[in-house]
Parts: structure tokens; sequence; C-alpha cells
């Protein structure tokens, strides 16, 4: 059964507080549902129109978040908050981000302290981004280095 962290259980081994939100950053896409809609929309006191054009927008056959340009990652949700590195709706959130990561430690929590402790600084924040692409073996470079390649786009998979 999959477990889902709820708002008052405590977040035992990861601190959204002390995360710059890898989460609302380095995923393509956060989908959306008519429901999810419907709580932007009641939390914003607009039409259910006005939040699906305002907040949202089609990617293929979902509806997803529109995304901005982040000061720290290339681009991050319409609704994080780019300075205290939190969101803005969170009572409003979609149904996605509320069961993200859906276990009880996060792997990019992880990977940030590990590498801060690695590096002995606090301050250091690994960037990380996500392809769906797959890389191939080139006939290299002619100085028999390996050279990989990206492949084309195989397929789509959900954010978050
Ligand atoms: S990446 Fe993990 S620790 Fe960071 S904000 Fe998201 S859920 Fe929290
Ligand atoms: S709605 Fe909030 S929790 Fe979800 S991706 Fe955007 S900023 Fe993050």
């Amino acid at each position: 059964m999959v477990k889902t962290i709820k708002d008052d259980q405590p977040r035992t081994y990861f601190d959204c507080n002390k995360c710059p939100a890898f989460c609302c950053t380095i995923y393509e896409r956060v989908q959306v549902t008519k429901r999810d809609i419907t709580r932007l929309a009641k939390h914003f006191g607009v039409s259910y129109e006005t939040a699906r054009r305002r907040f949202t927008k089609q990617w293929e056959d979902e509806r997803v978040l529109k995304k901005v340009k982040d000061k720290i990652f290339p681009v991050t949700c319409i609704f994080l908050d780019q300075d205290k590195r939190g969101c803005t709706v969170y009572h409003a959130r979609p149904n996605v981000c509320r069961e993200f990561p859906d276990r009880v430690r996060c792997p990019y929590y992880d990977m940030l302290q590990f590498e801060r402790r690695q590096q002995a600084d606090d301050t250091v924040l690994p960037l990380v981004q996500i392809t769906f692409r797959e890389v191939k073996e080139t006939n290299g470079n002619g100085n028999g280095e390996k050279v990989w390649e990206w492949e084309p786009e195989k397929k789509k998979k959900r954010k978050k």
C-alpha cells in the first residue's frame, strides 16, 4: 500500500524547508486534474476557466501548471516563491505535489545532504536535470575515447 505523507506528519528523513525545491523545478510538468484546478480557483477566488487559463497550459494530452524563469534552475513552477523556495499555494497545491515523494525519504534531499557533506560546504547546490532520452555509444572521435550521444526522445513519462 502506498503511504501518503500528510501535512501534519513529521518528515523524519527530509526537510523541505532546507531544500531549494528540486521537485518544483526539475520536472518537465506538474500534472493537474479538474479537481486541482477547482481547488486553485477557490483559493484565488476566481472562476474555474480563469484559473485554468491563468495557471495551467496544455501539454500533449495533459493539463499542467505553467512554468516561469527561475533564479536558480532554468525554470520552475509558477507558484514557487523563488526567494524562500516554498510553495505559495501550499494548501491548494495539486494532488501530485501532495503525494510527492510518496515515501519516507526524498532522494533529492538525500543527494543534497550527501553532496554538502562530501564538499564540506553547506552552500553547495547540485543542479539536477532530468531527461527521458537515452544515450548511445558512437564511433568515437578518433582518439580512442568513448563518445556518447543523446538518442532522440523515445517516450514521455509523468512528472512527480
Ligand atoms: S525535493 Fe524533496 S525535500 Fe526538496 S522540496 Fe521536494 S519533497 Fe521536499
Ligand atoms: S504547486 Fe507548489 S508544490 Fe506543486 S510544484 Fe508548484 S510550487 Fe511546488
